[in-house]
């Protein structure tokens, strides 16, 4: 069975609680690796400047304290492979209504962020 990387666990401690306890679950069923948690103004400006994101510093919900944003990508990584992002957002989202816990999958917004979940 795999487990979440020292890294994936230091990134999921930067988010909500309630991350921890929908993805621990969705985990054993489609393991994926966590990108990203709590974003800092630096780290954000470097993602805005990157294209990786399209809100600025203090706008995006991975700059909240703890992140309420978690960006994952399924494994074993390939960022062309959208219908394995499809795959894991319908773990979480099975796992978030299950927990009555409302997520927002970016893959839902118009510039498809695919690896993007946020707690509402
Ligand atoms: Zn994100």
């Amino acid at each position: 069975m795999p487990s979440l990387t020292e890294r994936g666990l230091l990134r999921l401690a930067t988010c909500d609680v309630r991350w921890s306890m929908l993805l621990i679950k969705v985990f054993k069923q489609i393991p994926f690796m966590v990108v990203c948690g709590h974003r800092n103004e630096e780290k954000q400006n470097e993602a805005f400047k990157d294209g990786h994101t399209q809100v600025q510093w203090p706008n995006s919900k991975h700059n909240q304290e703890p992140s309420l944003a978690i960006d994952l990508c399924p494994l074993p990584v390939n960022w062309q492979n959208t219908r394995h992002f499809f795959e894991l957002a319908a773990y979480v989202w099975a796992e978030s209504l299950k927990k009555d816990v409302p997520v927002i999958w970016g893959g839902s917004f118009s510039f498809g962020d695919y690896g993007h979940f946020e707690l509402i």
